[in-house]
């Protein structure tokens, strides 16, 4: 399939290429340190990339978590705290903007994302559960463990082919979900844990239509279905786009449409919302509501702050209404083609089509010499801090970790190394070193050594782990 340029700002002038709609205020300076230096850095990190002292890298491609420009209202709002312990007036505006634009009546605001998800997996998931879901992430799938349950992946198989040009590759397989259900009972089924855009895969969405049949579907079972919302207005952008009859609606009107056919959503703020810290869990169930304002107090804060300040509340309840503007959602996904299209140009493996937040550099084809066990995509973001001190990171062996039942390795299909791209934060200056420095990485990949594991924590590894080179 041809995937069309996205519709930009440059068309209303009629030209093909996009421009942010934004100009810069504020800049922050950025350091670059020695070949000499980064090797250093690199060795005493541990050869792990979240390990390395952010004074160490020169663009920061680590993730798009947390890491979004503000724009001028969000820091204005900033000002607006009100930092009362009860009931602070940005709460009620937080509320609002959920209310809105994602349509949950129910709100409890968690300090992040995994905060969220810590409260839905205790409120709902009994020991022996079984969670089907589009492909796991990993703080959602640890919660899930965590509470008792087992994560299954219904997503379809062309996500775990690299080369696939399926437009959604997001999609969860309806006939792998009935099975689950079917094998197990629906009432070990607590919910379906869907994602909007599914990050594990290379940021790819999940089309109106599915969600729509997996309505119809779980209904007949009277299973809920609870949406990891963190990037579901990316999603709505690729529905938009590539979606028939959602060309002509808007990002907000898609996203609303597509919240309503689940029962509930959370979200890490860190992303789309365009702030630096916040998340949220919403749903439309009172009961449940209560059970989970009853969960917040004891791990995260009263009920009308989770965690976070007023002012963390009212950054995220103006960058929420900013984020489905659609504008901004057309140069923020034209910012990630853009490298995507200058790798590919190249002839780079990367994960096609190009997704939401991120470039997935395809490890494996990139390094056919080193074994899954040599840590092929921790191997490639090393060589890319050595190279220019960009900072990426590992979506493969290491990220999966261990089944807790047989003590391995999960062995993922795919063996990514992501370059992730903060939002309003780089220029398109900044995307042509990235893709140079790629190159240069790339073109010497033939003499590239694999890596050893020397340290390897219980949970969530790829956070601490620390490796040598072979
Ligand atoms: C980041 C993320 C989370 C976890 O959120 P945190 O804010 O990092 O705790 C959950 N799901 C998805 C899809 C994410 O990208």
């Amino acid at each position: 399939m041809t995937i069309p340029a996205p519709q930009t700002m440059g068309q209303q002038f009629g030209r093909r290429s996009w421009a942010e709609p934004w100009k810069i205020k504020m800049v922050e300076p950025l350091r670059v340190i020695t070949r000499e230096d980064r090797a250093r850095a690199l060795a005493a990190a541990g050869y792990n990339t979240f390990l390395l002292p952010s004074d160490d890298v020169y663009i920061d491609l680590l993730t798009d978590s947390g890491t979004n420009a503000m724009s001028d209202r969000q820091w204005a709002g900033m000002m607006l705290g009100d930092e009362a312990y009860a009931g602070s007036r940005n709460f009620y505006h937080l509320e609002e903007a959920v209310q809105t634009t994602y349509g949950y009546q129910y709100l409890v605001p968690t300090h992040q994302g995994r905060g969220a998800e810590h409260l839905l997996s205790q409120a709902v998931i009994k020991q022996g559960d079984v969670i089907p879901g589009n492909m796991y992430f990993t703080t959602t799938r640890l919660h899930q463990e965590l509470a008792g349950g087992s994560f299954v992946d219904v997503i379809i198989d062309e996500a775990h082919d690299p080369t696939s040009l399926h437009p959604f590759k997001g999609n969860v397989d309806l006939g792998k979900v009935e099975a689950v259900i079917q094998r197990v009972g629906a009432d070990k089924v607590p919910y379906v844990s869907l994602a909007g855009t599914v990050n594990m895969a290379g940021g790819q969405p999940v089309s109106m239509q599915n969600v729509r049949e997996l309505r119809a579907l779980t209904d007949r079972y009277g299973v809920k279905i609870y949406l990891d919302a963190t990037r579901m207005v990316e999603n709505a952008f690729f529905i938009q786009e590539r979606e028939p009859g959602y060309a002509d609606k808007s990002i907000a009107a898609i996203l609303r449409e597509f919240c309503d056919y689940t029962d509930g959503a959370w979200i890490s703020a860190k992303k789309d919302s365009l702030v630096n810290i916040g998340g949220w869990l919403a749903v439309r169930d009172f009961d449940l509501f209560e059970e989970l304002r009853n969960l917040v107090v004891i791990y995260e804060g009263l009920h009308t702050y989770g965690g976070l300040a007023g002012r963390d509340m009212e950054a995220m309840a103006i960058g929420i209404a900013e984020s489905v503007q659609d504008e901004h959602v057309r140069a923020r996904i034209g910012q990630v083609r853009y490298l995507g299209e200058l790798l590919t140009d190249w002839g780079i493996p990367i994960v096609q089509p190009v997704g939401g937040h991120a470039i997935f550099l395809d490890a494996r084809r990139i390094y056919p010499h080193l074994p899954q066990d040599e840590f092929p995509s921790q191997t490639l973001a090393a060589e890319l801090y050595l190279d220019s001190g960009i900072r990426s990171m590992e979506r493969g062996i290491v990220s999966a970790g261990r089944d807790p039942k047989t003590g391995d390795h999960y062995r993922p299909k795919l063996e990514l190394t992501r370059l992730t791209i903060p939002r309003r934060v780089y220029t398109q200056a900044h995307m042509d070193v990235v893709a140079e420095s790629v190159k240069a990485v790339y073109d010497a990949r033939e003499t590239t050594r694999g890596l050893r594991m020397v340290y390897e924590p219980k949970y969530l590894r790829f956070f601490q782990a620390r490796f040598e080179r072979l």
